[in-house]
């Protein structure tokens, strides 16, 4: 018998444990400091070279790029070395999971990456490890050594369309899974919620680890409410060694 393909879609919640703070949660930065969001939307990044500066110098001062995966993370990639067919649908942009061990081609990332930047005029990209030095050096609003267009991290911004390829590819993966297990996400952004749907339409298992309720509960077979720290790692280890279990936690 061929193993199941285990989808993991992953949000904020999965890199709280990695100090990497939910900006759209309760406590979130976009609540606290409504100024912040025009620091990640397109039309202002453009439009206004305070905003970039002010960006970078955030950017700097978040020691984003200097987190590490946590035990979530980690069990994912094990579950995937194990032999199980694993694929990450991620709302993050955090790289955490490549960082433990998952093979990149099967991480998609539907709100890009922020360990890269990417050139508005001619699309070319660079570690955003080398944006940052160059800032720390001095460069208050480094520009793309070739064209001299405005970089910008290779994440989604507010107002930017999402990689019509990688929703595709997180569409198709969605549909074959025969295990979808949404980890640290409110299922209330989309398109990432809606896929938990697409999932169920299509016969998977699917499986909630989330400490608040979400939209999807209703349908869920499987709702986990304990830190996903310790409880994605169990519940993985369960699906690397026998059959998905049956039952319903709440
Ligand atoms: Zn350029």
């Amino acid at each position: 018998m061929t193993r199941p393909l285990v989808a993991v879609l992953s949000g904020a919640g999965i890199s709280t444990d990695s100090g990497i703070p939910d900006y759209r949660g309760p406590d979130g930065l976009w609540r606290k400091d409504p100024g912040a969001e025009k620091l990640v939307t397109y039309e202002y990044y453009m439009g206004d070279p305070e905003i970039r500066r002010r960006a970078w110098r955030m950017r700097r001062e978040s020691r984003a790029l200097e987190a590490e995966p946590n035990a979530a993370h980690r069990a994912v990639a094990e579950l995937e070395r194990s032999g199980v067919p694993v694929r990450v649908i991620t709302q993050n942009v955090d790289g955490l999971h490549q960082l433990a061990g998952m093979p990149a081609r099967k991480v998609f990332e539907l709100h890009g990456s922020a360990r890269s930047v990417v050139c508005t005029a001619c699309h070319a990209r660079g570690p955003m490890e080398d944006a940052l030095a160059r800032v720390e050096a001095g460069e208050q609003d480094p520009a793309c050594r070739g064209c001299g267009g405005v970089l910008k991290p290779a994440t989604v911004m507010f107002g930017e369309r999402l990689d019509p390829v990688v929703l595709g590819d997180a569409l198709a993966v969605t549909k074959a899974c025969q295990v979808f297990v949404a980890v640290g996400t409110s299922l209330q952004v989309q398109p990432a919620a809606g896929l938990a749907g697409v999932a169920a339409d299509h016969g998977a298992r699917l499986i909630i680890v989330n400490a608040e309720p979400t939209p999807y509960d209703e349908r869920a077979d499987e709702i986990v409410r304990e830190p996903i720290g310790t409880a994605l790692p169990k519940l993985l280890r369960g699906l690397s060694s026998r059959p998905a279990p049956t039952g319903r936690y709440t």
